[in-house]
């Protein structure tokens, strides 16, 4: 029997609603297999704030650094917002990344025939939609120095360096290589010289990869081809924040953000969160869409631990419960033969896991 260490950071907002439910599912999977999960629950964001005075506890690194793999919720609130920057559980995020190396966020978007409705998008258009978002973590903007507020003035600064952009350029073409071979690297070279720089690497990068085809596209011009030929892509390369709202964006092709995982990998332990935030508006309310944070579990189960079988029965278990007509009530007014709470969903999926 094998065991798997898992670090589990349910965070603010609805992260407990949901993370509970991917346990749960978890814990099905799990009971007629070959390993097991020993799970360790740590504080991350607004809530180890509130005990810690610290949005990312030093327990809660070394917990996670010790462990397999970990599974993450969300954090934030407004509760937060006005603490200094690096007291905010976004920033305790942005350093559980780089402290763990997490440079590659992999998001991948997947349709599902039971939801191509619930798009906001024409049914012709989603049909079928499978792309994967390789975004670049822990580097761009969001790191970059100097960074400062004054009072009438203030600056980011966005910067790559040629070994940052090679990383995560060979993970896009390694993922692509498994998948339909077409990368597209989505920059703003026209403009910024970090884009440049950034085009030129991805370039050099690509000629180790000769059955991969690649092509690049302004950011802009990407924002307007997600929504009008989504299927185009395949896997499409970029930088942190580009890659932050084009995967946002292409959530709603999905036809809800509570559907979208991720993994986000690079170092000693990999990262599985739902792409969304805490949600606070509908935080406590058992109205939370559970499958984001499920499918995570599963990438976690196939990636972490390449324990492939379990995570098709996850994957297969949401099919049927989608086929079914469950539907959480974010899908609620599309094909919904019964509309069930967060805690429902997960159960729901768990016993069909049991049954696979
Ligand atoms: P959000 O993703 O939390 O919510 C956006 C909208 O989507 C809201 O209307 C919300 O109700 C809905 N939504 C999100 N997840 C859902 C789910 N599983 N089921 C049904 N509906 C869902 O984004 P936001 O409102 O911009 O941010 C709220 C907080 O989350 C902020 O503090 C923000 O900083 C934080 N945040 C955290 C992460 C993270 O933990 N990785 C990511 C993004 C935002």
């Amino acid at each position: 029997m094998k065991t798997y260490k898992v670090a589990v950071i349910k965070g603010d907002g609805i992260g407990s609603e949901i993370v509970d439910e991917a346990i749960k599912v978890l814990d099905a999977v799990s009971i007629n297999s070959e390993f097991e999960l020993k799970y360790e629950e740590v504080l991350m964001g607004g809530c180890a704030y509130d005990v810690h005075g610290d949005p990312l506890p030093k327990e809660t690194i070394e917990v996670c650094l010790n462990s397999d793999a970990i599974l993450f919720g969300a954090i934030g609130g407004e509760k937060w917002d006005n603490l200094p920057r690096d007291k905010r559980p976004e920033s305790g995020l942005l350093r559980l990344r780089s402290t763990l190396e997490l440079f590659a966020n992999f998001r991948p978007v997947k349709v599902f025939d039971e939801l191509v409705d619930a798009s906001s998008l024409k049914t012709s258009i989603v049909k079928g939609v499978d792309l994967l978002v390789v975004r670049e973590l822990t580097g761009g903007i969001y790191f970059g120095q100097p960074r400062e507020k004054e009072e009438t003035r203030a600056y980011n600064t966005m910067v790559y360096t040629k070994d940052e952009i090679v990383r995560i350029a060979k993970m896009a073409f390694e993922a692509a290589e498994l998948r339909g071979k077409k990368v597209c690297s989505v920059d703003k070279a026209n403009v910024l010289e970090v884009s440049q720089l950034w085009r030129e690497t991805v370039e050099e990068v690509a000629k180790d990869y000769p059955d991969v085809s690649l092509s690049h596209m302004y950011v802009d011009n990407a924002a307007m081809q997600l929504v009008r030929d989504p299927k185009q892509f395949d896997v499409i390369l970029t930088g942190n924040i580009f890659g932050d709202i084009l995967s946002d964006e292409a959530s709603q092709i999905s036809g809800s953000i509570g559907l979208l995982p991720s993994s986000s990998v690079g170092g000693k332990v990999g990262l599985y969160e739902p792409i969304h935030g805490s949600a606070p508006d509908i935080a406590g309310q058992g109205i939370a869409n559970p499958i984001a944070t499920i499918s995570s579990a599963s990438m976690m189960l196939r990636f972490a631990f390449g324990e492939v079988k379990a995570a098709d029965k996850i994957d297969s278990a949401i099919v049927e419960f989608l086929k079914e007509g469950y539907r959480t009530k974010d899908l609620a007014s599309f094909g919904a033969s019964e509309v069930c709470s967060t805690q429902e969903a997960g159960s729901i999926i768990a016993d069909k896991v049991s049954k696979l």
